[in-house]
């Protein structure tokens, strides 16, 4: 069982320096990962004498379960959220009261200030999401748990992967064979993309079919345990396809794809503790801009990944935040030649004390991106 209370004792200790009485939790996954309660449109209030769940009568049952220690305010049906949090504020006798500015809507900051007009809000930023940068081993586990049921899922996709297929059937398919391995859903909706297509970094899927197209690429993911994902990305190359006959094309292809994996090698490894997360970009920018492709590589490297698939560090130019061992990130290279194709390779990988390990495992090579369908 991850420690909770742990965590909520870190955040705790960090309020006096904060100058408030109280932090105020309200995006849903930030209260899971302090409480282990699953459900959602609850607040947590944390402070140095009490903690507090505030939710509903739809989970007194689920929160007994989930979160047997922790005290939680019920509000009756008639009491809007905003009111019980005031409330449960109120009987506290907090004066001044963080909010999480980057997750509270307006409307939901001005509910409050309205219901608890006694109370000095103060925005916070990132306070929680700074914590959940670095995971334990117990989320290690978590999302080595969500790869591999990823893994499996491909598994199933390409064998049964046929020429007649289209894309968003694919798409809708790989989301199923995910939540038959295990995975409460899709980590993201799923991009399969053909040809053409995979020029787009995040195509939505269409009807196009992949035995007319020279390629495939599938960007996919599980949410498993606790809500932690993966996240991956590989390209397919049907065999015996009239879309790409030996020769130019073919040759083309497989350039660009050689291109792609020696920029990922290059992120990874530079990758380890105390290294600007802007010099990963880097170091896979430029082995594509040294191909002659800089121009075509369009996104980030990478991003963090946890209980949500985008989520800190961003791995991109500009941002100075050092990688720190424990924390999970994607590399995600791509080059996208507009009206040709695209190419994408991602794996998710563990900053380690001393480097970065891979915890995914689909053959990345060349060869094994051919495919019989
Ligand atoms: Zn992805
Ligand atoms: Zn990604």
């Amino acid at each position: 069982m991850a420690d909770f209370a742990g965590r909520r004792a870190r955040l705790i200790g960090q309020l006096a320096q904060a100058q408030v009485e109280a932090l105020l939790v309200s995006h849903p996954i930030n209260v899971s990962y302090l409480t282990g309660f699953t459900g959602e449109a609850s607040h947590l209030i944390l402070s140095a004498g009490k903690t507090i769940l505030v939710s509903d009568g739809r989970f007194p049952t689920q929160l007994a379960e989930e979160c047997p220690d922790l005290e939680t305010y019920i509000r009756p049906p008639a009491q809007v959220l905003a009111e019980a949090t005031a409330h449960v504020l109120g009987q506290l006798g907090a004066g001044r009261v963080e909010f999480e500015s980057g997750h509270l809507t307006v409307a939901e900051h001005q509910a409050l200030s309205d219901k608890a007009k006694a109370v000095q809000w103060k925005p916070g930023s990132n306070r929680v999401e700074a914590l959940r940068q670095v995971k334990d081993a117990g989320e290690v586990a978590e999302i080595r748990a969500a790869i591999r049921m990823a893994e499996r899922a491909f598994a199933i996709f390409r064998a049964l992967l046929r020429r007649d297929d289209q894309e968003k059937d694919l798409a809708d398919n790989l989301e199923g064979y995910l939540r038959k391995v295990g995975a409460r859903a899709g980590a993201f909706p799923a991009i399969v993309a053909a040809g053409r297509r995979a020029a787009l970094p995040h195509a939505p899927p269409t009807a196009q079919r992949v035995g007319d197209a020279p390629l495939l690429l599938v960007d996919w993911g599980a949410s498993g345990p606790f809500f932690y994902k993966s996240d991956l990305t590989r390209v397919l190359l049907p065999h015996n396809n009239s879309a790409i006959p030996e020769g130019g094309a073919r040759a083309k292809i497989q350039a660009v794809y050689e291109v792609v994996l020696r920029a990922q090698q290059a992120a990874i490894q530079a990758l380890r503790p105390g290294v600007e997360t802007q010099a990963i970009d880097a170091a896979a920018r430029q082995v594509i801009a040294d191909a002659g492709y800089g121009d075509f590589f369009t996104h980030s490297i990478g991003h963090g990944l946890g209980m949500l698939v985008h989520e800190a560090p961003l791995m991109r130019a500009g941002n100075t935040a050092k990688l720190e061992a424990g924390m999970v990130v994607t590399i995600e290279p791509g080059i996208y030649l507009p009206g040709e194709f695209g190419i994408r390779v991602e794996d998710d990988v563990l900053i380690t004390p001393d480097g970065g390990a891979v915890l995914t495992s689909v053959p990345r090579d060349f060869e094994s991106c051919w495919i019989d369908c």
